[in-house]
């Protein structure tokens, strides 16, 4: 715990710019993670970020998607502890409790766009199933069948 605090603390910056130690929560328990910067801000212009290789694989994904024709936009990525206490505040059991949700291990993105509402009624788009057919190329997976705009890194090499 006093290496957590530490690294909290000064807000410690390691290597470049683009990456910082944050930490993390895995089934409820904090550890540092390094974790680096998609080169996106979210509604708040707060930088988003994602485990090492989560990022390296969603950078690759999105350049793969622009040429596509798709622009993934992040609206969610790495959360704080802090922000999933008040998301869950927020939304109730929608969202995962705080210290157990896969977007405070740095691996979980909510894209936009996944959905749209017509006269009342909400679709999957087009950008939907092109995630789909490509994401799991990047290693990333529609791990909440009830939420399209959740896609969680599992890795490349164990999912082929
Ligand atoms: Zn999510």
């Amino acid at each position: 715990m006093t290496l957590l605090f530490t690294l909290v603390g000064n807000g410690a910056s390691l290597g470049d710019a683009h990456t910082q130690t944050v930490v993390a929560y895995e089934r409820g328990d904090p550890r540092p993670l390094y974790a680096q910067a998609i080169h996106q801000r979210d509604r708040r212009n707060k930088i988003l970020l994602l485990s090492m290789e989560a990022a390296e694989q969603f950078r690759e994904m999105m350049v793969r998607a622009a040429k596509d024709g798709f622009h993934l936009q992040v609206i969610s990525a790495f959360r704080t502890h802090r922000e999933q206490r008040i998301l869950r505040k927020r939304k109730g059991d929608i969202a995962a409790l705080p210290g157990w949700s896969n977007h405070q291990q740095g691996l979980s993105v909510d894209l936009a766009g996944t959905t749209r509402k017509i006269k009342g009624k909400r679709y999957r788009t087009i950008l939907y199933w092109w995630l789909v057919r490509n994401a799991k190329k990047y290693g990333f997976y529609n791990d909440v069948p009830n939420e399209p705009w959740h896609w969680t890194y599992k890795g490349v090499r164990a999912h082929g």
